[in-house]
C-alpha cells in the first residue's frame, strides 16, 4: 500500500500531528504528504476514546505500492510539518518550528544592531543543532567558542491561553516582552545586567525563574568547559511544539534589541560576580 511509518525526533504530541500536512525530505526532494487516522464514523466507540500512540501513525504521500515508495523513500528519511506561517491580529504570528526559529531571529538581529555600534566584546552569534535531542550542538559550540558569557535565546511558554494553571507555571503573555529567566542556570550578574539595561532603554521584559537546568542550549553553555557566566533570554510561545506555535513580533523585536545593548555594555572588566556586600 506504500504507507510511511514514522518514529519521534524530540518532543511530539499525537494529538497534534493527526490531520497535519508533512513534508518527507527524500533524497528524491521533498515529499509531500499527510498524516492519517481512519474516519470518525469507523471508528468503534472504544477507539473514539482512546489516543493512538505513535506506532500506529502513518503518512500517506500517495504512493500506490510498497515498491513505489521504497524508491522514493528511504528509512531514516526525516519527516517535518508542512513550512506555513499565518499572521493574527496583533502582530502576532503562528506558524511551525517558532521554537527556535525566532531565536535565530533573535540573534542575527541583535548582530546586525551590534555591528552599526562599536563593542569592546567579541561578539558571537550560533545558531545551534539538535538542541531538541540532548543540546548536542551547543555542547560543541560552546566548547569552540569557549565564550566567558554567554545567552541562550529560546522560546517560553506563554502561559495566557486556556488549560494552563498560571499558578504552577507562572504569568508569561505574549507581547508585554521577552522572558529574563532566573534561577540556578543563570549567573546572578547576567540576571541583572539584564534587567538593569531594560529599564535604562525602556524595553519590556517579564522574569521567569526555573529551579533547575533549562531544557535548552543555556544548560550546555553553563558548564561548558570551566564554566560559563549564562543568561537566558526566551520568547514567550504558545502551543509549543505543533504547527501552530504562536509568538508575538514586538517580543523578539525587544529580545534583539536587549540582547545587542548586553553585547554593547560588556567589556574586558565585565566579571559578573557579585559583590556579597
Ligand atoms: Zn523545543
Amino acid at each position: 500500500m506504500g504507507f510511511v511509518r514514522v518514529s519521534p525526533v524530540g518532543g511530539w504530541d499525537i494529538q497534534i500531528l493527526l490531520g497535519q500536512r508533512v513534508v518527507v525530505h527524500s533524497h528524491t526532494g521533498p515529499v509531500p504528504g499527510v498524516i492519517a487516522r481512519k474516519p470518525i464514523h469507523l471508528l468503534d466507540p472504544d477507539e473514539r476514546k482512546t489516543v493512538p500512540k505513535m506506532k500506529d501513525l502513518v503518512v500517506d504521500i500517495g504512493s500506490a505500492t510498497e515498491a513505489e515508495t521504497r524508491q522514493i523513500v528511504r528509512i531514516g528519511d526525516m519527516v517535518t510539518p508542512e513550512p506555513c506561517l499565518r499572521e493574527l491580529r496583533n502582530g502576532r504570528l503562528a506558524g511551525v518550528a517558532m521554537d527556535d526559529r525566532v531565536g535565530i531571529w533573535v540573534i542575527l538581529q541583535a548582530l546586525k544592531l551590534v555591528a552599526a555600534r562599536k563593542s569592546a566584546a567579541r561578539v558571537v552569534a550560533v545558531s545551534t543543532v539538535q538542541e531538541e535531542i540532548g543540546l548536542r550542538g551547543a555542547i560543541t559550540s560552546a566548547y569552540s567558542v569557549n565564550p566567558q558569557i554567554g545567552i541562550a535565546v529560546d522560546v517560553t511558554h506563554a502561559t495566557d491561553c486556556p488549560g494552563i494553571d498560571q499558578n504552577e507555571f507562572g504569568r508569561i503573555e505574549l507581547g508585554k516582552g521577552p522572558v529574563i529567566v532566573r534561577g540556578p542556570n543563570v549567573n546572578p550578574g547576567v540576571f541583572e545586567l539584564l534587567m538593569q539595561l531594560a529599564e535604562q532603554h525602556g524595553i519590556p521584559v517579564q522574569v521567569g525563574a526555573l529551579g533547575y537546568p533549562a531544557s535548552n542550549d543555556g544548560a550546555a553553555i553553563q558548564i561548558s568547559r570551566g564554566g560559563c557566566a549564562t543568561g537566558l533570554v526566551a520568547i514567550p510561545n504558545r502551543y509549543m511544539h505543533s504547527p501552530v506555535e504562536v509568538v508575538a513580533e514586538s517580543d523578539f523585536r525587544d529580545a534583539a534589541r536587549l540582547i545587542a545593548e548586553f553585547c554593547l555594555a560588556v567589556d574586558s572588566i565585565s566579571t559578573f560576580v557579585l559583590s556579597e556586600t
